[in-house]
């Protein structure tokens, strides 16, 4: 490190911290012309059906490529453009690609799960934006599940709160993402009626690796959304092992690399056809 490379200056760490706040103000410079020069594309990452494994959704995920900076990970730009609101546009254009994607690509049973930020939830008309993406697409309301953190309990709880059940009066699903890795509060699960609990990976994979302590929060996670009539979506899933296991437990859904990366609309139009396809053999 600069800082044991001698020199005596006990402040040479800093240029590091410096390249830090300099690299997120590129960023930043470069988030806000990404989306008029077409710089972002969304990928697919399938979730199946813990029983019969058929596909019943695919998850939007971002994906930038910046001229300047090449592939950004969205857990690097997504905390920059909600800090700068510009997730706002961002969302709205993710909302709107994802279910053109999924009405032109996928058949009717095959959902959409795409992630929004407590910034687009508490905008006036959020619930226009999913009425417009809706109807200019053609997605059927009841294709359409909105993943939310539990941040979003965080503050403006009762705006974001109303916008999800206009979405859901909507038919739309709601699913809350990461679940136990946020400043959890049971409070807010008697509040929403949540579709879906998405168990982080952090369990499923704890579970998988003899932790006691995780396999006892995803048992005990699975039968209290159950009690509730939440399905539960284990996510993380990487080899066969961690399926089996998680099918054990009961989970309804799961997701992970075991059974696909996300990967671009095109790729994930095959994969749906390759299991219509398989389906159809088996049964004839
Ligand atoms: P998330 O919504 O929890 O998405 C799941 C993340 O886990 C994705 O990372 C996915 O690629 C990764 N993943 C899936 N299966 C596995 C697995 O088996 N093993 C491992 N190690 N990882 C797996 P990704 O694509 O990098 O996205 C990171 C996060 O960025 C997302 O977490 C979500 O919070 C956020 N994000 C992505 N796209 C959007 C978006 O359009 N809007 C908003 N607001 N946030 C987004
Ligand atoms: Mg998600
Ligand atoms: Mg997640
Ligand atoms: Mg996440």
């Amino acid at each position: 490190r600069a800082k044991d490379e001698g020199g005596g200056n006990h402040f040479e760490y800093e240029p590091s911290l410096h390249t830090n706040a300099e690299e997120r103000r590129q960023l930043e410079v470069a988030l806000r012309s990404a989306l008029e020069n077409d710089e972002f594309v969304l990928h697919y990452q399938p979730v199946v059906d813990a029983i019969d494994e058929s596909v019943v959704s695919f998850e939007a995920l971002m994906r930038w490529n910046s001229p300047e900076h090449g592939f950004v990970s969205p857990a690097k730009f997504i905390p920059i453009a909600e800090d700068t609101r510009l997730i706002v546009p961002i969302g709205t254009w993710v909302l709107n690609q994802a279910c053109h994607e999924a009405a032109a690509n996928w058949p009717e049973d095959v959902k959409v799960n795409i992630n929004v930020s407590p910034e687009q939830l508490v905008e006036p008309d959020f619930a226009g934006t999913v009425v417009r993406a809706l109807s200019h697409s053609g997605l059927d309301p009841s294709r359409l599940e909105i993943e939310v953190t539990e941040s979003i309990f965080m503050r403006d709880a009762a705006v974001a709160r109303k916008a999800l059940e206009q979405c859901m009066a909507l038919g739309c699903s709601v699913a809350l993402d990461d679940f136990g890795t946020g400043y959890s509060s049971l409070g807010y699960l008697r509040k929403l009626k949540f579709t879906t609990i998405k168990v982080d990976r952090l369990f499923v994979q704890g579970a998988a690796q003899d932790s006691p302590e995780s396999l006892a929060i995803v048992r005990a996670v699975v039968a209290m959304a159950d009690s509730l009539g939440m399905t539960t979506t284990a996510e993380g899933v990487e080899n066969q092992d961690e399926a089996d296991l998680i099918r054990r437990l009961g989970c309804t859904k799961i997701q992970g690399y075991h059974f696909g990366r996300p990967m671009p609309a095109e790729d994930a139009r095959k994969v749906v056809k390759r299991r219509g396809f398989d389906e159809k053999r088996k049964s004839a």
